[in-house]
């Protein structure tokens, strides 16, 4: 299928601009039509949660955020640049391998399932990406590890495989391993969902530091604590669209939609 992509207006300076910037985004596998014309706008340092049931397309989005899914509609725009996409005057021309690769990093990923690498100690996993991919030399991605690695509150883990840890410890290696390649925008795919009770907080709260810290984030998770106390803006998701968007107590505690408010029922 290919793609409709519309016409461009003139870029304005890429710091003018929102983080993330989503318009009429369809994206359908086969016959089923997953996002059905979604559009989000996040403002650098902005922390957006997003909730919706199982299916609603929440991944999908985030996935087309990183254009590890192709779109087949509407735009998607990463601090300023078109998502697989060069704006040259005025068209889009689509993106070679590697500089899709280059957007990309742009981008940071956490997932359910954390994916460290079994056989790479904690440190090892962080410098990977940082030494194979981005050229770093190998003291310097060291260097850089340790700090991440005290961030998120691991600094005496640094030599320990991922068997040897927790699932929360494992999940804050993984953010560490993503904030290693330097992102302007942090997605988060329901990390903590995949985590016993009593490790939820621990992974949270690096999230909450990191909210701090100025980075923009989009979280998808079912934290409603989090999504009120860290989130600018929550996002309810349903059946591929956006059905209420706004201050995060607001759409949490007293939603406007009547299948927002069916959702929060069940996962309170
Ligand atoms: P959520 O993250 O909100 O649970 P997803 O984005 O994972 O939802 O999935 C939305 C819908 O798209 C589901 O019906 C899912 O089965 C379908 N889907 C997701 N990825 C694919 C794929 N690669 N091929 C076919 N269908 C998919
Ligand atoms: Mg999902």
């Amino acid at each position: 299928m290919t793609a409709t992509i519309p016409q461009v207006a003139p870029a304005a300076s890429v710091a003018d601009r929102p983080m993330v910037e989503a318009v009429e985004v369809h994206k359908r596998f086969g016959n089923l039509e997953v996002l059905k014309g979604i559009t989000m706008s996040v403002e650098r340092g902005q922390v957006v949660c997003l909730l919706g049931p199982s299916g609603s397309g929440k991944s999908t989005f985030l996935r087309c955020i990183n254009h590890l899914e192709q779109i087949d509609a509407g735009m998607i725009r990463v601090a300023g640049e078109t998502v697989g996409y060069r704006e040259k005057n005025g068209r889009l021309h689509e993106l070679r391998e590697r500089e899709v690769a280059a957007q990309r990093r742009k981008v940071g990923m956490v997932f359910q399932r954390f994916n460290l690498f079994p056989h790479m100690t904690a440190l090892e996993n962080v410098i990977e990406a940082p030494t194979q991919v981005a050229g770093r030399s190998k003291a310097d991605a060291k260097a850089q590890a340790r700090r991440l690695l005290a961030q998120v509150g691991l600094a005496d883990k640094a030599d320990t495989y991922p068997a040897q840890l927790s699932g929360g410890q494992q999940q804050r290696v993984a953010i560490a391993r993503a904030l290693a390649m330097e992102p302007e925008v942090m997605l988060f795919d329901e990390p903590t969902s995949a985590l016993d009770p009593e490790l939820v907080g621990d992974v949270l709260d690096v999230m909450r530091g990191l909210a701090e810290s100025g980075m923009t984030m989009i979280v998808v998770t079912h934290e409603i604590g989090f999504a009120r106390e860290v989130g600018d803006v929550a996002v309810f998701m349903d059946g591929g669209v956006v059905v209420e968007a706004g201050d995060p107590t607001q759409v949490l505690v007293d939603p406007r939609e009547e299948r927002t408010r069916a959702f929060l029922s069940k996962v309170l």
